[in-house]
């Protein structure tokens, strides 16, 4: 569909301002945290979590292999976000790539069983914001909380957050095993 004109692809970085080029990265990661918040809150629905979501929570005791643990039609639906979106959104191919790097190195993260993030974050008005490896982690050993992907926005407007998770994020070291 690229090499026949039917996305918006681009790769010359004269087609668009730079000042886009880091607008559209932005753009892609919001979009994508926001449909897989609501998509991971589906997925828990009994009905569903049974045949699709199950399989990502075998793991337990997460580990960076758990990053690529996935039923097969959920990994459709989460990688089927990209292509759809680059049909009418412009993004350049080094973004593409970029972004499908992030997507590797942020579920990593966030699936190895240990904080790499300072515990002073909690507090940090910006770097509150980013979920690490205890956010998600939470997620598979308490199952009703911390839905996001990237961002604890949802969690935090939707009150889905686990409630004393910033006190005991704060009590972390780099030598502990995530809470
Ligand atoms: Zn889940
Ligand atoms: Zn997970």
């Amino acid at each position: 569909m690229w090499q026949r004109g039917h996305t918006a692809i681009y790769t010359n970085f004269d087609t668009y301002p730079i000042w886009y080029l880091v607008l559209s990265v932005i753009l892609v990661l919001i979009i994508q945290d926001t449909l897989y918040y609501w998509l991971h809150r589906w997925m828990h629905l009994p009905r569903f979590y049974r045949w699709i979501h199950r399989a990502h929570h075998m793991s337990l005791q997460t580990s960076a292999f758990t990053s690529f643990s996935f039923h097969p039609f959920e990994s459709l639906l989460q990688a089927i976000v990209l292509p759809v979106l680059v049909l009418w959104l412009p993004l350049h191919i080094g973004v593409i790539l970029a972004i499908l790097l992030f997507m590797t190195i942020a579920s990593t993260i966030n699936h190895g069983g240990v904080e790499i993030y300072s515990a002073k974050w909690a507090h940090n008005s910006s770097a509150k914001w980013l979920i690490g490896a205890a956010h998600h982690d939470d997620h598979h050993k308490k199952f009703n909380y911390n839905y996001g992907l990237y961002f604890t926005f949802w969690d935090t407007w939707m009150n889905t957050e686990t409630p004393d998770f910033k006190e005991r994020f704060e009590k972390l070291t780099t030598k502990h095993k995530s809470v």
